[in-house]
């Protein structure tokens, strides 16, 4: 195994985007949302006015609704996302985080701010394979799809391996119930969380092969003795998810419309910092919704779509999904 393939930090990019995030072409969204909506790469995003409502909302948490850094969510997204829902716009977040974490950093404060009557969110949690709702009166239970499960066995292993050779930079989430993940310690540099995070994974792609599951990391494939890989190692900024390669934020999105009460909006916005979440809008968009993708981390490059991708101006992480979630909760206000 060449080790020096393990040294980068985020996942390989399909496509440099040859601009900057500087000089995006603003798109007219005049004719937003008919048939303008496919074909173009990249814009600001389309003021108030232009939004149609309801849309929905389709919502990676980590970056645009929680904090990078504090991995907690400030109030006014909190009070923005409860306004749209409050105004019929389906609200559902797509995250790879657990469903203790959505509970703990979204539904509680949501709770707190008051949740109003009959609004109710959902959560897709650990890229597709578990879920729940909430509304005023709390949670309903979580569904586990038990065939996107890792085995326990080789969890317990990398929770072992952790434990010995890598706890002074990363955690062992014990919150997941279907994938297996390890995440940046709060106390530790991100810088030198990173530096830890290649030999870790190499590890990782060792125990893996010794309970032989095939498995991809990046460019790399390592089958499984009957030559097929069903596993994923994906390294992010702030963690390792290890997981089926049946879940994605496509399988999120699947399952999003299936959790939505009544009529499904034809329009959508799909929000996240990470080249996977455009799997998204990609979904939608091949499913016959409108949809357009708000990138809160353009850095990593813009890949060309079949559908709008919106940018914040300079703004990025949680600044940007503020910014967009504030804009929609305007629009949803003065269109009731
Ligand atoms: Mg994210």
């Amino acid at each position: 195994m060449d080790a020096a393939g393990f040294n980068l930090p985020t996942r390989t990019l399909e496509k440099p985007c040859s601009s900057s995030s500087g000089d995006f072409a603003v798109m007219d969204f005049a004719a937003f949302p008919g048939s303008a909506d496919t074909g173009a790469v990249t814009s600001s995003v389309p003021p108030s006015a232009s939004m149609p409502t309801p849309m929905g909302l389709l919502l990676d948490v980590d970056g645009p609704v929680a904090s990078p850094v504090s991995r907690s969510v400030r109030f006014e997204i909190i009070d923005a996302l409860i306004r749209l829902a409050a105004a019929g716009w389906p609200v559902i977040f797509n995250t790879g985080r657990s469903d203790d974490f959505i509970r703990e950093e979204v539904m509680k404060p949501m709770l707190a701010a008051g949740i109003p009557e009959g609004v109710r969110f959902h959560a897709i949690c650990e890229k597709g394979a578990t879920w729940f709702s909430f509304d005023s009166d709390g949670p309903t239970p979580v569904q586990v799809d038990q065939t996107l499960a890792l085995p326990q066995e080789f969890g317990n292993e990398v929770r072992t391996l952790v434990e010995q050779k890598f706890a002074d930079h990363m955690f062992f989430d014990e919150t997941k119930r279907a994938m297996v993940s390890i995440e940046q310690r709060l106390d530790v540099e991100n810088e030198d969380y990173l530096d830890r995070q290649g030999p870790f994974d190499a590890a990782v792609l060792e125990i893996m092969q010794h309970f032989d599951m095939g498995v991809c990391r990046l460019a790399h494939h390592l089958p499984d003795s009957d030559d097929s890989v069903d596993y994923r190692v994906d390294p992010t900024i702030i963690s390792t998810d290890i997981e089926s390669v049946r879940v994605g934020k496509d399988l999120g999105a699947e399952r999003a419309l299936t959790l939505i009460d009544g009529a499904v909006p034809h329009v959508w916005r799909t929000v996240g910092d990470s080249r996977t979440d455009y799997a998204m809008a990609d979904y939608l968009h091949e499913h016959g919704y409108s949809v357009a993708h708000v990138d809160v981390r353009p850095a990593d490059g813009i890949p060309e779509k079949p559908y709008p991708v919106l940018t914040e101006g300079d703004l990025i992480h949680d600044d940007a999904g503020a910014a967009f979630l504030l804009r929609c909760a305007e629009a949803a206000v003065s269109a009731v």
